[in-house]
Order: structure tokens, then sequence, then C-alpha cells
């Protein structure tokens, strides 16, 4: 038997590929998939009325790259191609982008013609950026923060009033701690290699590009030839895990809801003792834990204190997630993705988006708030009411946007340690803890947000990669 711990999208995902690759029916082993609550998807939560869509977790996913490409090779296998809604790029969700500095948003540059003006809140174009990086020297590093390596190359109000607000949205973080290959590997690369990140994408140019090649499902090629920016779930994100959880019932997988895992005993190379918390013993050949790393280290503890710590190093913030509905059949809001708040302007709010704008179907203006994130308790403290952030959240939104209206329907939710923290070392810290698992025999494979990459496409991709890693041992 093969046991996946969580059924959220990383457990899910874990099930699919584990089908996908025959490997119930080609080595007659069970299939067993875990969930501590009695829901399926974790952070993946959809509020659908007839007149709006609250998404309490993520709501965009981007498809670029071969991990975006190959969500969308899931999702039209899955069945779910029809619910797709693309942000192509003359969408305004795709051009506008904005910021809020000095009680005041702003538009950011999205064309090329945009870096040679100059436009608040920055004081010279952009373009100044790249000479910045021409002229400054290179710092032999091992790894470095992403605001200290754009400072460092692009200068400080690059790294203030674009990559700050940018990690804000989306991990929730500080960028002062941040390791730059969360988002930036090849241009520390560039820096660390070439002197520089202009010098380094020059060279590149040169070189041939061994970027992995995946087979384009219709979907993915239709994001390909039509330039999708990001897409949305109509009727809300939730559809992908309900339809994963169906395909895996439907393929006999052994879903077990309300089954937390409390303790994992390794024996041997292919025996795991899982104890769930009604005292029940399965003995598992493998495990796929997909579970965030504090829950795990929780679960290898006693066993395995080095492999716990390392675990449990891993940090993670608290979100405070209001939606607000407003039924106004008035435009209340410029056409935009949204708008971030740079960390520089201690606001409470971490960023605002435009649901309305980007996702299908809305009757009236949606707005999702975020809040808090690495200033959760700094700000608010450990104990605030959702009637408090509430409050804070609608004052905030009425004197930024100016709305005058009541809100017709809210959402609220205060989502405890939900986005882990790439910080300095993160990359180092993964290594060994896979190096311990390897060393030490353990047959258990890590999936999900706190290992590969944070967003849908990282959890998706790192099920896969997992998965076949195990297949081809
Ligand atoms: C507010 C927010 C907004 C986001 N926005 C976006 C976005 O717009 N685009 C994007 O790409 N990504 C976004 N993300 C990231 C995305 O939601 C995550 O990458 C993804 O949902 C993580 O899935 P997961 O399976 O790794 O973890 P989780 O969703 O945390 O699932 C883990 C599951 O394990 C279960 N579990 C925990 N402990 C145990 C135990 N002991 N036994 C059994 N089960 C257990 C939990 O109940 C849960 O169901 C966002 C995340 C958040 C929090």
């Amino acid at each position: 038997m093969a046991a996946i711990l969580g059924g959220g999208l990383g457990g899910l995902s874990t099930g699919y590929y584990l089908l996908k690759n025959n490997i119930s029916n080609n080595n007659n082993l069970k299939l067993l998939l875990l969930e501590a609550t009695d829901y399926c998807g974790g952070w993946i939560k959809s509020i659908k009325t007839k007149d709006y869509i609250f998404e309490q977790g993520p709501r965009t996913i981007r498809p670029r790259g071969t991990v975006g490409l190959n969500t969308l090779n899931m999702i039209q296998d899955l069945g779910l191609s029809e619910h797709i809604s693309a942000i192509k790029p003359d969408h305004p969700a795709a051009k506008n982008r904005m910021i809020y500095v000095n009680n005041t948003l702003h538009l950011l540059p999205s064309s090329l013609k945009g870096i040679f003006q100059k436009s608040e809140p920055f004081s010279k174009p952009l373009i100044y950026a790249v000479l910045n990086d021409l002229l400054s020297p290179q710092k032999e590093l091992k790894d470095d923060s992403i605001y200290n390596f754009v400072e460092r190359r692009f200068g400080k109000e690059i790294a203030d009033y674009a990559v700050a607000p940018m990690i804000c949205g989306i991990c929730a973080g500080d960028a002062k701690e941040i390791s730059v290959k969360f988002l930036m590997r090849s241009l520390f690369e560039y820096e660390q290699n070439d002197g520089g990140v202009i010098k380094g994408v020059l060279k590149s140019l040169f070189k041939t590009k061994n970027q992995e090649e995946i087979v384009l499902s219709e979907l993915a090629k239709r994001a390909v030839e039509e330039k999708w920016n990001v897409y949305s779930i109509k009727g809300g994100l939730e559809i992908i895990p309900t339809v994963m959880k169906q395909y895996l019932k439907e393929n006999n997988v052994d879903l077990q809801l309300n089954s937390k895992v409390e303790e994992l005993e390794f024996i041997d190379s292919s025996l795991v003792n899982v104890k769930k918390g009604n005292g029940e013993v399965l003995p598992a050949n493998h495990v796929y834990s997909s579970i965030p790393s504090h829950a795990l280290a929780k679960l290898v503890s006693k066993q395995h204190p080095e492999l716990s710590k390392l675990l449990s190093d891993i940090p993670f913030v608290t979100v405070g997630i209001v939606n607000l509905y407003f039924s106004t059949q008035k435009p209340l809001i410029t056409p935009a993705f949204g708008f971030l708040v740079p960390p520089i302007e201690n606001s409470p709010i971490l960023g605002v988006v435009f649901d309305s704008c980007c996702i299908p179907d809305q009757k009236g203006t949606v707005l999702t708030v975020m809040l808090g994130g690495r200033w959760f308790i700094e700000k608010f403290g450990s104990d605030i009411t959702k009637e408090k952030l509430l409050e804070i959240a609608v004052k905030e939104i009425k004197t930024i946007l100016k709305i005058d209206e009541s809100v017709a329907a809210h959402h609220v939710n205060i989502l405890h340690k939900c986005i882990p923290q790439y910080v300095i070392g993160h990359y180092e810290r993964v290594g060994e803890i896979r190096e311990y698992i390897s060393c030490n025999n353990l047959p258990i494979s890590l999936v999900g947000s706190s290992y590969d990459g944070v967003g849908i496409n990282d959890v998706i991709y790192s099920a896969k990669t997992q998965v076949e890693e195990d297949v081809n041992k």
C-alpha cells in the first residue's frame, strides 16, 4: 500500500500522478489518501452564490513555463477545459497592476515603452536600473535576500516599489528575508557567473537553452498561442480539487476524510506504520507526505528528531483574507488586477485583488483584501477577531478606493500558517532534508508547497516529479 498524507492540491495531485503512472495496476498496490479534515482541497476554497464568488485562498494560475503548461495538461485531462477563463494580454487585469504609495495608487509600467518614461513613485525611468546593473560590482555569495540582490543590481526604488510588494503578493513575505533563488535564481546566477544580470542575459542569448520539453495538450497550446497572462476558473477554483477527488474515488483510491495522521514509525526501507489519531495503524510500503512541513515534523519527531528539526525550521506566515461584495451595478473600481502595498508604507493590508475584474460572472464589485502575512502578529497580535479584521479591511478599502457604498456581503478568514517562506538557505535546507531521507532509507517522498515552490503549478509539478522519481527507481 502507498499512503498519501493530506488531501490538499499536493495530495490530490500525487494520487492523480500515481494513477496516471499505473502504479496501482502494475504493482497491485492499494492507494490510500488520509486527510485530517472533512474537506479535500486544503487552502483552495470557493464560496459561490448567484451574485458573486469569494475565493478564500488562491484565485489565479499562471500558464507560463513548464510548470504552468503541465497544470493545463492536467486540467484538460480532468475534463475541465471549459471552466477556464483566460486573461489575455489586452485584458485590463493583465495590463493594470498597481501599487499604493504615499496615499496614491500608481500604475506599474506594463510595456517596453513604459520603462523609458518616468512614472511615479519611481524618481527616474526604469531603464536607469539597467545602467545601475552594468555599473555595480559583483558580490560573491551563496545566497542572498531578494531585496538585497535587487537593491544591489537595480537600485533601492525597484527593491522597495516593485519587488517587495510582489513578494507580499506571492507569499505574503518580507523580501528582506526571502531567498533570491525563490524568484530570481537565474538572474542571481548571472551575477555570480557573469558579473552582472545584463551581462549574463546577453551571454545567454548565444547559448542553447535546455529547457525541459513537455508534450502540450490542446489547452496548453492555446495558452501559448494566445499568450495568456493568467487564468481563473469559472465557478470557482474549488472545482479543481472537487473533480480530482472524484477522479481518485472512481479509480479506487481509498480516500479517508477526518483521518488525522499522528505519527509515522519507519520499520525498514519498504515499511512504515502510519498511525492515525483514532489509534488505527496502517502499514504502508511508501508514504507521500503533502502536509505542511511543520505538521510532518511532529509525525517524525520521536524516531527522527534531526529530520523533525530541519522540517520545523521552515517558517510559515498567517494571512487574513477578507472577501467583500458590493451589489451596486455602478462601477466602483478602475478595471485592473488589483494593487499591492509596499511594506515601507507600513499599512495593515498587503494588497487587494479586484476579483470582479479577474473572475467572470460576478454581478457587482468583488474585492479580496489580504492582511498580515509576515507582519500578522506584529500588526494584529495573536487573538484578533474576524470582526476587527473586517473593520480594518473595509476602512482601508473605503479610503484607498474612495468607495462610499456599503458592503452587501462579506467573508473573513484567518489562515493560520498558510504560506511557507522560502527564506535565505531554504533550498539548501530542503537538500539536507532529502539527503537525510535518502541516507536513512526512509520510504517517504515530500510533496506540497513546503519544498519545491509555493504556487499551484509548483505543487502539482512537484507531485509529478516525486511520483516519477519513485516509479523510475
Ligand atoms: C491565501 C492564499 C492565496 C494563494 N493564492 C494563490 C494564487 O492565486 N495562485 C497560486 O498559484 N497559488 C496561490 N496560493 C498557493 C496555493 O494555494 C498552494 O500552493 C496550495 O494550495 C498548497 O497545496 P498543498 O496541498 O501543498 O497544501 P495544503 O493546501 O495546506 O494541503 C495540506 C492538507 O493536509 C492536511 N493535513 C495537515 N496535517 C495533516 C495530518 N497530520 N494528517 C492528515 N492530513 C493533514 C490539511 O488539512 C490539508 O488539507 C495561495 C495560498 C494562500 C494560502
